[in-house]
């Protein structure tokens, strides 16, 4: 935790370009943004994973990354945004404070963040429904 930059931000050891800041949230500018105007949302409690993120502070979460969601589209001029985070080193979270990503995209702006797709064999997707559902 001493070593989050994240917590380091909140506390305002590290500097930031805040944008929008609650009770309980802040967000800021990405320092390397994949677009300009990408922004991270994150909770001022630490948590590394969003699946540890206490179920009475998820929702207030949400509703925080809508509403800056909206205004980074509003403010950017957006044909659209990417609203996403990482869960773990395997899917690409390098910062372990859990936070989303809000992106703003535009017609035809070349991005391409699907990495093709795969397709499932006959009977899978019975037998994956099953087991996502008896899991959920
Ligand atoms: P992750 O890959 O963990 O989902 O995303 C971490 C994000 O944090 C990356 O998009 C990266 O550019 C951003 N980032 C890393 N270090 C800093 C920093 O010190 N300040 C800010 N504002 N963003 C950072
Ligand atoms: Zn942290």
């Amino acid at each position: 935790m001493e070593e989050c930059i994240f917590c380091k931000i909140i506390e305002g050891k590290l500097p930031c370009w805040k944008v929008y800041e609650d009770k309980s949230h802040i967000a800021f500018l990405d320092l390397y943004p994949a677009v300009k105007g990408h922004v991270l949302v994150i909770p001022k409690k630490h948590y590394a994973h969003f699946s540890q993120i206490h179920h009475k502070e998820i929702g207030n979460f949400i509703e925080a990354v809508q509403k800056v969601a909206m205004g980074v589209k509003k403010a950017m001029k957006a044909d659209g945004i990417n609203v996403f985070l990482n869960e773990g080193k395997a899917a690409g979270q390098i910062v372990f404070h859990a936070h989303f990503h809000i992106i703003p995209r535009y017609e035809n702006d070349g991005i391409n963040f699907s990495v093709g797709r795969d397709s499932y064999l006959d009977g899978e997707m019975l037998m994956m429904q099953r087991k996502l559902t008896d899991s959920i």
